[in-house]
């Protein structure tokens, strides 16, 4: 069978997923987290852009909901270090009738902004519009052979069975299943998944394809090509 086997789905549920919603104010805070949360998206609420740098750093999220009024770093600087490091969307809460606001969050990369007072209806109308320009074929589910992926779940099944994956792991198998046949270089793969300022070098990237392969129990599915990097292909099952 041809790797191009490799099936896609499409389902509205792709529209979910994990939110760094970073407000100090807990009023709005509280009220985003239930709405966004009610709606089906993962809700991760902090009220500092410290705290946002770090769990961005440190665990996969889809879309990034930020308010320019915070305290010690402002939303500004947040948002420039985030596009220095990370391609995730990103939408910016601002104060009603700053357009110098508007226009310096979208000059800095945001994808979109929300004026307060906003309704949680329109902000989730947003991101919806973002993510479906971010990721225009919202494909959830992927397969290559009989391993399977969904990605708002982040769950990985083999032959049906669930298998347990760290974060990274879980990245870098959708990458590889969103890329079927295609030669993947470390560098890449590393850009791809940890982000291009990753310090840990392109070792990582082996350590993480050696640990998938032996969780999958399908050590063809990513084969090594020589001098170039990884590639996945259907697994003979
Ligand atoms: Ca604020």
């Amino acid at each position: 069978m041809s790797v191009s086997t490799a099936r896609r789905q499409h389902a509205e549920t792709s529209l979910r997923g994990r939110v760094l919603l970073v407000e100090d104010e807990d009023a709005i805070g509280a009220l985003v987290e239930s709405y966004l949360g009610h709606d089906g998206w993962t809700v991760v609420w902090v009220r500092s852009g410290e705290d946002a740098l770090q769990v961005l750093a440190s665990e996969p999220v889809r879309i990034v909901v930020l308010d320019i009024g915070l305290p010690g770093m402002d939303g500004f600087d947040v948002c420039r270090r985030i596009r220095a490091r990370w391609p995730v969307p990103l939408v910016m809460l601002t104060a009603r009738d700053e357009e110098t606001d508007r226009v310096l969050g979208l000059e800095l990369g945001a994808d979109d902004y929300v004026t307060k007072p906003f309704s949680p209806r329109e902000l989730v109308a947003r991101l919806k519009a973002i993510m479906r320009r971010a990721e225009p074929d919202g494909e959830v589910e992927l397969e290559l052979g009989d391993v399977a992926i969904d990605r708002d779940a982040r769950e990985a099944r083999v032959a049906g069975e669930p298998v347990e994956l760290t974060g990274r792991e879980f990245d870098l198998l959708a990458f590889f299943l969103d890329h079927p046949g295609l030669v993947l270089s470390r560098e890449r793969l590393l850009d791809a998944v940890w982000g291009l300022t990753y310090p840990g070098g392109t070792r990582t990237v082996d350590v993480h394809v050696a640990s998938l392969r032996r969780k999958l129990a399908r050590p063809e599915l990513i084969r090594t090509v020589r001098g170039s990097g990884y590639k996945a292909v259907e697994p003979e099952c």
